[in-house]
């Protein structure tokens, strides 16, 4: 097999992902792996380009999930201090601030996330809570409230992500570049 960039030059590789010969500069010049295996030059910029948009809808995703978490936790503090202000409670106040907070929550939607339970603990979940219907109910209610606790934690968390992903694009980026420049 002859090397497809190369057509005079013998292969001493496959390429992981299209099964195409690779010689050994090809396989010396491979930018990106799998499984630590090298790719084509065609093979390379596909997954180069692949990486950017993978990762730009990540950024997006993570981008409205932080605009939920923060419109939601401002709002929920504006509620605090307005029903205080108003005669409230410190508890009912808080109560409204919460209910807030955890709205945010919806934002996890946008940064999609596996389920990574297995199909039989997500059976017998479900299960259980057709069983205990009252009590799952009351358990959800006060989950709901203990997670939205939590929503000044996702906002950070949140931030860290984005900020990850940022690196991981202009880190993807520069191989990219890098691997035009030096095959055109
Ligand atoms: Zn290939
Ligand atoms: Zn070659």
């Amino acid at each position: 097999m002859k090397c497809i960039t190369h057509s005079d030059i013998d292969a001493v590789a496959t390429c992981v992902r299209c099964s195409a010969g690779i010689c050994q500069e090809c396989t010396n010049g491979t930018f990106y792996k799998i499984d630590n295996k090298p790719l084509c030059k065609r093979c390379n910029y596909e997954v180069g380009l692949e990486n950017n948009s993978i990762f730009k809808s990540a950024l997006r995703g993570k981008q409205i999930k932080m605009i939920i978490f923060l419109i939601t936790f401002v709002v929920g503090l504006i509620l605090f201090i307005y029903t205080k202000n108003t005669g409230h409670s410190t508890f009912s106040s808080v109560f409204y601030m919460l209910l807030c907070w955890g709205v945010g929550f919806i934002g996890n939607f946008f940064d999609k996330k596996t389920d990574n339970r297995s199909v039989k603990v997500q059976v017998k979940d479900a299960y259980e809570e057709i069983k205990h219907p009252f009590a799952t109910l009351i358990g959800k209610i006060l989950g709901f409230f203990i997670v939205a606790l939590t929503s000044p934690i996702q906002i950070l968390a949140c931030l860290i992500g984005i900020i990850r992903v940022k690196k991981q694009i202009s880190e993807n980026e520069n191989v990219l570049n890098r691997f035009i420049a030096e095959n055109t």
